[in-house]
């Protein structure tokens, strides 16, 4: 693609662009705090997913002092359902960095931006050129498919990444790099789609090599996936006599760190007994198996989470108990939501 077919595609965004609640007006600069923020939420999620969180953070924490200051308890809860929960402590984490180390402005180059927790390669070009206006190239799932079949390259995924990038560093303009991307990333949602491109509709379809040999549906190429692993879990769901139910904190580092849960057992390759289950139950109780396991699956691997249900009353160290109306308040994962939900009717 030469650079006129670049201005083809920035006038094409100029007309087409999709108006999104992070996005400045058109000729104004975008608010760092509000790209870095929704760049953040967008990863592993779509734009419909992502949206009413966005609002909900911009309204509560209107600028990056304000997240900084926040108790990480209150931005967990505020992420509950969104999954992949390490962005939400890395988003703090990365707050309270940039208040103490940058005076609560994000840096405007993309090695500053990296120094900062939870910031890759991908978010901070994505910062540094729609946020700062910087000749800066990132390159998401919706650039990758548009440069894919520009170039009709036909090396599966992942192996494609290192050529794909040259290629889109390669089209990148000087200037509006920013609106570059943005418009790349558009075409990639709203026209080069995945199963069936409408390039009729497309400002760069006179030069898409992919077009021109018939191939651009079927790009990109994947390599064959491996199989997920399933893992077993028990949750162990204890009513109190006025409905209240037996929850927990669990450990800060790992898989859903901080997050709340059901007491429940490792997750792990083998099936549990129940004999073995229920020496892990947070109390001793007529234990009724509920009769479909909960599934959910996560990036790694599928879970396949069997409830226990019991009423009882217990009181031990980090544990503690929530009536149902309050648990739309607490930081639960979703698979822990499809637990109470499963148990609580
Ligand atoms: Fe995608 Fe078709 Fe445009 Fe090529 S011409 S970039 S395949 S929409």
């Amino acid at each position: 693609m030469s650079n006129p077919a670049a201005a083809q595609l920035l006038a094409w965004y100029a007309r087409a662009r999709r108006d999104l609640p992070w996005r400045a007006r058109p000729g104004r600069r975008a608010d760092p705090y509000r790209v870095w923020l929704s760049e953040i939420m967008l990863q592993q999620t779509t734009v419909a997913a992502a949206q009413p969180y966005f609002l909900r953070f911009i309204q509560r924490w209107p600028d990056i002092a304000a997240l900084a200051a926040a108790p990480l308890d209150e931005v967990l809860k505020d992420w509950a359902g969104l999954g992949y929960y390490a962005r939400a402590r890395n988003l703090h984490a990365c707050a309270r960095a940039v208040a103490a180390r940058h005076g609560g402005h994000l840096p405007d180059t993309e090695a500053a931006l990296r120094e900062l927790p939870g910031i890759g390669p991908y978010t901070a070009a994505a910062i540094a050129a729609i946020a700062f206006g910087r000749k800066a190239t990132p390159v998401d799932g919706n650039i990758e498919r548009v440069v894919v079949r520009l170039f009709a390259i036909e090396t599966p995924l992942p192996g494609a990444k290192a050529e794909i990038r040259r290629r889109a560093e390669a089209i990148t303009p000087e200037m509006e790099a920013g609106d570059f991307a943005q418009a790349m990333m558009d075409l990639g949602a709203t026209v080069c789609l995945p199963r069936a491109p409408l390039c009729e509709r497309c400002p760069l379809a006179g030069g898409c090599a992919g077009r021109a040999a018939g191939i651009a549906p079927s790009l990109p190429r994947k390599a064959a996936r491996k199989e997920r692993p399933r893992r077993h879990g028990v949750a162990f769901v204890l009513r109190r006599a006025d409905g209240a139910i037996l929850l927990r904190r669990r450990a800060p580092q790992g898989l859903l760190g901080g997050m709340t849960e059901v007491p429940s057992t490792d997750w792990r390759a083998e099936p549990w007994t129940m004999e073995d289950a229920l020496r892990e139950a947070p109390a001793p109780a007529e234990w009724r198996v509920l009769p479909e396991p909960v599934e959910h699956t996560f990036t790694h691997f599928h879970l396949s989470l069997t409830v226990l249900r019991a009423d009882g009353e217990t009181a031990r160290d980090g544990i503690f108990w929530r009536r149902p109306e309050e648990l739309a308040d607490e930081a639960l994962p979703s698979v822990m939501r499809k637990v109470c939900r499963r148990a609580l009717g």
